[in-house]
């Protein structure tokens, strides 16, 4: 016998969990499948203050709730470093904060308060979505077990969205194609506790930031050409950090700095080119956060879009006329992604360019303006009626 509930909910991440939470909290029957074991690692350790505190107003775990480990853990500032020997620094405006954390424990936080909601939790894979009549009607484990839904299919299931092709098409934008790594490390010189160091060759980008536990750093690199990690050839070290350290070489200063540094086990890599759902053909189904799509980590926001993504389409659920207001959701999901990819072109510029920050900022002073798409942001949601 299939199960059975309301709401079906596909990924157990940000988006799932803080979806399945609020369900839960208003005693919608909700249910949430995850395919990994949690606490399970996710690049993209960075939460901006905006999401910290929806995640308070909301009464959800949050790096600014006095029992987090990371509170008062606060990024305040940059130090770029140049290929040709240059460095910048500058501040960071309130809005452009962010505060440092491991995602496992983060994520494994939010899962269990959907629990502890009422939330039921099944752990499966999901193979693929149940459609009749050009609707959703729940999902298929890869063991063949059905998950129905009564009202509504919620993908939340990140940037693997396989399954989801078959009533989804997705517009790339190959303009944002962004491969890289990520690997943590014990502190090897020293950084401010409260600032990020980006050091820039080319268009490529590799990033160090200390996190909240105080002895470790996460490194990122962001390189906009895929590398072939095979070729890396270095004797007595796990394959994968030998390909982590091959990417590093291209900053030679901190590839130096980092030479007799131990990483963690678990380096993840990653291969992305921002995307967004263009059509969903049936209805029945909702998309949020990395599901409906991705632009880019370099802005450090994909929590963010996840959990905003899943307070709105709660609200819409709860409206007089949910289809109506997701399919709004969808649209208005679809223009600020679009719109997001734009300005994170722009953003890249900045980065890219050492003598355009000089020009526009003396070292040391504020970075604003990044945030350029705030009230453009605010203008979609209203059109929308969100
Ligand atoms: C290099 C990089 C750096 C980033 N840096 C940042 C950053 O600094 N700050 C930031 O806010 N964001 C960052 N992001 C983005 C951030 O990681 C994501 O936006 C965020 O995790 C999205 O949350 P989500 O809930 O949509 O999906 P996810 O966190 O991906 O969760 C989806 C869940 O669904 C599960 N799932 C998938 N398929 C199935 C299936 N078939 N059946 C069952 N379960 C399934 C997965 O196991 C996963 O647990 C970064 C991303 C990358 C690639």
């Amino acid at each position: 016998m299939s199960k059975l509930h309301d709401y079906v909910i596909i990924g157990a991440g940000p988006a799932g969990s803080v979806f399945a939470t609020l369900c839960a909290r208003a005693g919608l029957d909700v249910c949430v499948i995850e395919r990994q074991v949690f606490p399970r690692e996710r690049v993209g350790e960075s939460i901006t203050v905006d999401c910290a505190k929806r995640l308070m107003r909301l009464g959800l775990p949050s790096p600014l709730a006095p029992s987090s480990a990371g509170s008062g853990w606060r990024i305040g500032a940059m130090k770029m470093h140049y290929e040709s020997g240059a460095t910048f620094q500058a501040k960071f405006p309130e809005e452009l904060q962010h505060f440092l954390l491991r995602r496992a424990p983060f994520d494994d936080a939010l899962l269990q308060e959907a629990k502890r909601s009422g939330a039921v939790y099944y752990e499966g894979n999901v193979n693929d979505l149940i459609v009749e009549n050009q609707r959703a009607k729940g999902v298929v484990l890869r063991d063949g077990e059905e998950i129905r839904a009564k009202r509504l299919v919620v993908a939340a299931s990140g940037r693997e969205v396989g399954f989801l092709r078959k009533v989804v098409t997705y517009q790339a934008d190959i303009g944002l194609q962004i491969f890289g790594g990520r690997a943590f490390c014990k502190k090897a010189y020293h950084i401010a506790q409260n600032e990020v160091e980006l050091y820039v060759h080319q268009k490529d980008v590799a990033i160090v930031t200390p996190l909240d536990n105080g002895d470790e750093w996460a490194v990122f690199v962001l390189l906009h050409e895929p590398v072939r990690l095979e070729k890396q050839t270095e004797k007595g070290k796990s394959s994968q950090e030998r390909a982590f350290r091959g990417m590093l070489r291209r900053f030679g200063g901190l590839s130096q700095k980092l030479s007799g540094v131990e990483f963690a086990p678990g380096i993840e890599f990653h291969s992305q080119m921002a995307s967004y759902a263009k059509e969903i053909s049936v209805k029945g189904l909702a998309l949020i956060g990395n599901s409906f799509g991705y632009s880019d980590p370099l802005l450090s926001h994909g929590v963010d879009y996840a959990v905003e993504g899943a307070e709105r389409l709660f609200s819409c659920v709860r409206s007089r006329q949910p289809e109506a207001a997701i399919a709004r959701l969808h649209k208005a999901t679809r223009r600020l992604l679009w719109l997001d990819v734009r300005l994170h072109r722009i953003a890249y510029e900045v980065v890219w360019r050492e003598s355009l920050y000089a020009k526009i900022l003396p070292s040391g002073e504020t970075v604003s303006g990044i945030r350029l798409g705030e009230k453009a942001t605010q203008l979609v949601w209203q059109l929308a009626g969100l």
